[in-house]
């Protein structure tokens, strides 16, 4: 933004701080991006919520749900692991599809966490599905690009 500054200064004469539009159009810029942390607030809180819920009803059936888990991917051939790596206890416990997911379901760490599916590979991670993220392979693989 500065070096068009400059070259417009330079240039043109013009300077875009002064411009009315300009001024009209950061206006713009903040109130979108207000009302899109406002956005983003709501919709964290609202998840957090929901995962409670969910969670205490986890805690009072976990090794039913585990087991149900389990069995069902079995029965699937071992395709679409219920289980992903959670970020918290680093075991592959945390539950990634279905009714449950978003819960470790290691007791020992019962921590939540929301899941999403990276920009990239589409590979199931940690994050918002609104956010725009990369998993952890591929940051890697794009850090050695
Ligand atoms: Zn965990
Ligand atoms: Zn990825």
């Amino acid at each position: 933004m500065e070096l068009i500054d400059n070259f417009l200064v330079k240039e043109l004469q013009i300077n875009i701080e002064a411009s009315v539009k300009s001024l009209e159009l950061q206006k713009k810029i903040h109130t979108i991006d207000s009302i899109w942390k406002r956005i983003d607030r709501e919709r964290r809180q609202k998840w957090n919520q929901d995962i409670q819920v969910k969670l205490k009803k986890f805690q009072r059936k976990r090794d039913q749900i585990i087991k149900e888990l389990k069995s069902k991917y079995a029965a699937n051939k071992w395709v679409d692991n219920p289980f992903t790596t959670c970020p918290d206890c680093y075991q592959e416990t945390l539950i990634a599809n279905g009714e449950y997911e978003g819960i470790c379901s290691n007791s020992k760490c019962s921590s939540v966490n929301p899941l999403t599916e990276c920009s990239r590979c589409g590979g199931i991670m940690p994050g918002f599905s609104w956010e725009f993220g990369f998993c952890e392979s591929c940051s890697e693989w794009m850090r050695d690009q």
